[in-house]
C-alpha cells in the first residue's frame, strides 16, 4: 500500500453504446422540467428588479433546506442503503419530503441507486458521466426511457403499502409544497419560494450524479470514479463526500473526518436525541483508522465491500 497517493480513476470501460442520440430520449416529458427553469430562472430575476418580498427568498431557502434533507436523509441514506433506522411515521415523513422534490417516487429513486452503487460507472450504471458524459448524466437519463424500475430491488419497503400509494402519486408532494407556497405567500411564494428552490434542489442533487463522479479528490480506491468535494457537499447538505460514500456506504455518515461539513448526519444526529431515528452506522472503526490521512485524497486504501 502508498501512502500520500490519489488513487488513480480506473480505466474508461465504455463499450460503444454511450453516445446517446435526440432518438433516446422522451422530449414530451421534459416540457415540465422547462417549465419549472423558465418560471424559477425568470421569476427569481423578476424578484430581484420587482423587490419581491423577503419572506419569498426565505421560504425558497426553508424549502431548499427541508426537501433537500428529505432527500439526502430520506431518499439516499434511509430508503436506499438503509444507514438509520426510524418508525414507520417518520418513514413517510421523509418519503413526503424527499418526494416534494418532484424527483419521482421513493421506490423509483431508490431502485434506481442501488443499481447506481451495484454498477458503478460501468455501462449498466445510467446516470454514469464517464460512461454517457456530463449532461446525460446530470438530468438527460431521466428522460432516457426511465420510468420503470424493478421493484424486486426495493421489496423491503413494498411491503409498505402507504409507500406503494405514494410511489403512484408522485406529483402529489410538490403540488401540496407549491400550493402550500401559494397560499401563505401569494404569487412571489409561489414562484420564488417553489419554483426558484426547486429549480436549485434539482441541480444540487443532479451534481452527485455528474460532477460527483469527475470533480474533486480520490481517498479510496473504489474501483468507479466517485469522488470526494467540499463544495458539493455544502450544496447537498453532506452527499459532496461521494468516494466516502461509495467505499463505505453502510456508512449513514459521509463526512468521515470532522473537517468533512455533513450537515444531514448532525440534523440526524440531533433527532436521535428525540428518539425519531436510532441505529445510526458509522463508518468502521478500521475505515476511520486507516483513513485518517490529514488531506482528503491523501491515503490509497482498498475499497470495503459492502452490500447494496
Ligand atoms: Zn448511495
Ligand atoms: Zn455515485
Amino acid at each position: 500500500m502508498k501512502l500520500l497517493e490519489i488513487p488513480a480513476a480506473p480505466p474508461l470501460r465504455r463499450s460503444g453504446r454511450h453516445a446517446r442520440t435526440w432518438r433516446d430520449y422522451e422530449w414530451a416529458s421534459m416540457i415540465p422540467l422547462v417549465a419549472v427553469h423558465v418560471i424559477g430562472v425568470f421569476g427569481a430575476i423578476a424578484g430581484v428588479v420587482m423587490g419581491a418580498p423577503t419572506s419569498a427568498w426565505v421560504c425558497a431557502l426553508v424549502f431548499y433546506g427541508v426537501r433537500m434533507f428529505g432527500l439526502t436523509a430520506g431518499y439516499h441514506r434511509y430508503f436506499s442503503h438503509r444507514t438509520f433506522k426510524t418508525g414507520r411515521v417518520f418513514q413517510l415523513v421523509l418519503a413526503f419530503l424527499a418526494m416534494g422534490t418532484a424527483q419521482r417516487g421513493v421506490l423509483w429513486w431508490a431502485a434506481h441507486h442501488r443499481d447506481h452503487h451495484k454498477f458503478a460507472d460501468t455501462e449498466r450504471d445510467v446516470h454514469s458521466p464517464v460512461q454517457w458524459g456530463f449532461w446525460h448524466s446530470h438530468l438527460g437519463w431521466v428522460y432516457d426511457r426511465n420510468d420503470d424500475f424493478d421493484w424486486g430491488r426495493v421489496k423491503d419497503f413494498t411491503r409498505y403499502p402507504e409507500l406503494v400509494v405514494l410511489e403512484k402519486l408522485w406529483l402529489a408532494p410538490p403540488i401540496i409544497f407549491a400550493v402550500a407556497s401559494f397560499l401563505t405567500l401569494g404569487w412571489w411564494g409561489l414562484i420564488i419560494g417553489f419554483f426558484f428552490s426547486t429549480t436549485l434542489v434539482w441541480h444540487g442533487t443532479f451534481t452527485i450524479n455528474s460532477l460527483a463522479h469527475v470533480w474533486g479528490t480520490r481517498r479510496y480506491a473504489t474501483g468507479d470514479d466517485s469522488r470526494n468535494n467540499w463544495f458539493l457537499a455544502l450544496l447537498t447538505l453532506g452527499e459532496g463526500w461521494h468516494n466516502n460514500h461509495h467505499h463505505h456506504m453502510a456508512s449513514c455518515r459521509q463526512g468521515f473526518f470532522w473537517w468533512e461539513v455533513d450537515v444531514t448526519y448532525y440534523i440526524l444526529r440531533a433527532l436521535a436525541l428525540v428518539g425519531l431515528v436510532w441505529g445510526i452506522r458509522e463508518p468502521s472503526r478500521r475505515v476511520l483508522d486507516s483513513g485518517s490521512a490529514p488531506q482528503p485524497g491523501a491515503a490509497l486504501l482498498p475499497s470495503a465491500q459492502q452490500p447494496a
